[in-house]
Order: C-alpha cells, then sequence, then structure tokens
C-alpha cells in the first residue's frame, strides 16, 4: 500500500503543477481569441538558431474556411534585421505574428526559421526562441514579479527590476501597495494597457531571446512614455532578429526594411526613403500620419 501511496502522492503534486500550467496556457489562449490546434510533429526537433533569419514563404492562412486572410505573403528577416510590417488595421499584420509564433497551422506556404520549417521544430523550442509582445497582453493571475519573470524563471529579483527599470515600469511597481509581490490580473489589480505592456516588455527584455517580434508594442503608451521604451526597446533589439508591427509610421523610419501588407499580400516593400519615393500605399499613410500629428502638435 505504502509502496502504492508515494507515486501516487508524487504524480499528484506533478497533476497540480501541471494543471495550472494548463489553465494559465488556456487562459492565454482564450484572451487571445486563439484555440491551441496545433500539435508538434511526431519527430520533431529542437529548433537550431544559428542567425534568426525568418522567411516567410507564399504563406496562405484562413481562421474560418469561407475567408483568406494571408493570400501569398513572402518576405524575408535576415539575421539581425528589423523588418517591420505596416498597413490599414484589419490587413493581417497581427496574424502574421501569430504564425510565426505557431498558434496556427498555413494553409499554403510555408515559414522557415535558420531553414527549419516550423511545422519540424518543436513548439516548446521555437517559443523559447522568440520574444512577442502582443498587441493585447494577458497578465496571470499571479505577482506583478512573477508576470516579469516568466520571461526567464531563473532571473534574480535584480535582474527583474533591471528589466522593470528599462520598460519603465520599476517606479510604477513600486508605488503599488506590495511591490513586486503585488497580485495582478483578472484577480488582482487591474493594470491599464499601457502598464500591461511595459510588463510584457520588461518580460521580453529578461528573456534576452534571439528573435524579437512587437505587435503594437506602444500603442497603448503616451508618447514621452512610447519615446522612453523606444530606446529601450533599441537596445534590444540591436543584434537580433526583429519583427516589428507598428501602427505610428514614425517608430519604424529607421527599419532595414518595411513589408506594407493590405489585405493580406505584399504591395509594397523597401526602405523608408524608397517607398516614400515609391509615392504608393506607404506614402499615403505617412501623409495621413504626418498631418494628423502636426494638427495634434498646433
Ligand atoms: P491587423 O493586425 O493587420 O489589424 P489581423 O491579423 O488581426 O489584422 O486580422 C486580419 C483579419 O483576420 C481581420 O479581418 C480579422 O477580423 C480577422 N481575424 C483575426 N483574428 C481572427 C480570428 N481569431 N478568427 C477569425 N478571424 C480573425
Ligand atoms: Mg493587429
Amino acid at each position: 500500500m505504502m509502496q502504492l501511496y508515494q507515486p501516487l502522492n508524487i504524480l499528484g503534486f506533478a497533476y497540480r503543477e501541471i494543471k495550472q500550467g494548463l489553465i494559465d496556457m488556456e487562459r492565454m489562449f482564450e484572451l487571445l481569441h486563439v484555440v491551441p490546434e496545433v500539435a508538434d510533429a511526431k519527430d520533431a526537433k529542437p529548433l537550431e538558431i544559428s542567425g534568426a533569419e525568418v522567411v516567410f514563404d507564399d504563406v496562405r492562412f484562413r481562421y474560418d474556411p469561407d475567408r483568406e486572410i494571408l493570400k501569398g505573403v513572402s518576405f524575408t528577416a535576415k539575421p539581425g534585421e528589423k523588418v517591420a510590417i505596416v498597413g490599414p488595421s484589419g490587413a493581417g499584420k497581427s496574424t502574421i505574428a501569430r504564425i510565426l509564433y505557431r498558434f496556427y497551422d498555413l494553409e499554403g506556404g510555408s515559414v522557415r526559421i535558420d531553414g527549419q520549417d516550423l511545422r519540424d521544430v518543436t513548439q516548446r523550442s521555437l517559443r523559447a526562441s522568440i520574444g512577442m509582445v502582443p498587441q493585447d497582453t494577458v497578465l496571470f493571475n499571479d505577482t506583478v514579479g512573477y508576470n516579469i519573470r516568466y520571461g526567464r524563471p531563473g532571473a534574480t529579483q535584480a535582474e527583474v527590476e533591471r528589466a522593470a527599470k528599462l520598460a519603465q515600469i520599476h517606479d510604477f511597481v513600486l508605488s503599488l501597495p506590495k511591490g513586486y509581490d503585488t497580485l495582478v490580473g483578472e484577480r488582482g489589480l487591474k493594470l491599464s494597457g499601457g502598464e500591461k505592456q511595459r510588463v510584457a516588455i520588461a518580460r521580453t527584455i529578461l528573456k534576452d531571446p534571439p528573435l524579437l517580434i512587437l505587435d503594437e508594442a506602444t500603442s497603448a503608451l503616451d508618447s514621452t512614455t512610447e519615446a522612453g521604451i523606444l530606446s529601450a526597446l533599441r537596445e534590444v533589439e540591436n543584434g537580433r532578429t526583429t519583427l516589428v508591427i507598428a501602427h505610428r509610421l514614425s517608430t519604424i523610419v529607421d527599419s532595414d526594411r518595411i513589408v506594407v501588407l493590405r489585405e493580406g499580400r505584399v504591395v509594397e516593400e523597401g526602405t523608408h526613403d524608397a517607398l516614400l519615393a515609391r509615392g504608393g500605399l506607404y506614402a499615403s499613410l505617412w501623409r495621413q500620419q504626418s498631418e494628423t500629428q502636426s494638427l495634434a502638435a498646433e
């Protein structure tokens, strides 16, 4: 009896741990409005990163059978490059981020990182290599410290605080009733969109991944905070492949390449200057935003 009891006890412990993890994952998927529908291939191997080159090759994708969202999207981010994806809302930009994180499988084409098809690598290794600051950050029902440390569970308190300072959230955390031990999320203190984004940025700085995806990472921030965080993010971006989805074009002017997406197709691609000279969709988006900005400044 005793012999049986011990393993069961250990199993029970493991079960609770796993279950807690699953609840977090499920909650995250639920809040991201996605369903976990991809599985590792039977012979999936860990992703091996050399320079973190990302290739989208004729990617076709749909959420629902009756509407194609990505209609043959191709672009490359070479090792260490910062590539921006811009375009009208609904064009499919966030979908590209979710596909790279492999929340979904494709209908056609392929996505490769350093030559390895996402379908052939383990999701665990893929997600360990990517730092993602999503459009809508979901916090776990835990302390703010846990939420930042989640980027690298072994990190020391000093490392957590350094990341929080870079993400300009440290002073705010210190102002909370229990500092880093304050409970946040659905069952704790509700943070604003901008505060959640900064927690996600701190988490990503701590994770220190070879590949970075920023999906409108600073969209919920006022322009002063945005300027500070952008300079912190430039430090993180430095030397690693970065895919940045931006609404405010002023934040991506310095990109190595800008991919302009409209209705699920790449319609233009080039540097900021080249795209302005071209006088197409990017140039008109840029003009619109410059006008709104100068109006706002008056
Ligand atoms: P963007 O980030 O460029 O604004 P998205 O990639 O979020 O655009 O969405 C592209 C299109 O896909 C939109 O028309 C959107 O309504 C649709 N879409 C996004 N997520 C889902 C989903 N989970 N199920 C069905 N349709 C979706
Ligand atoms: Mg989006």
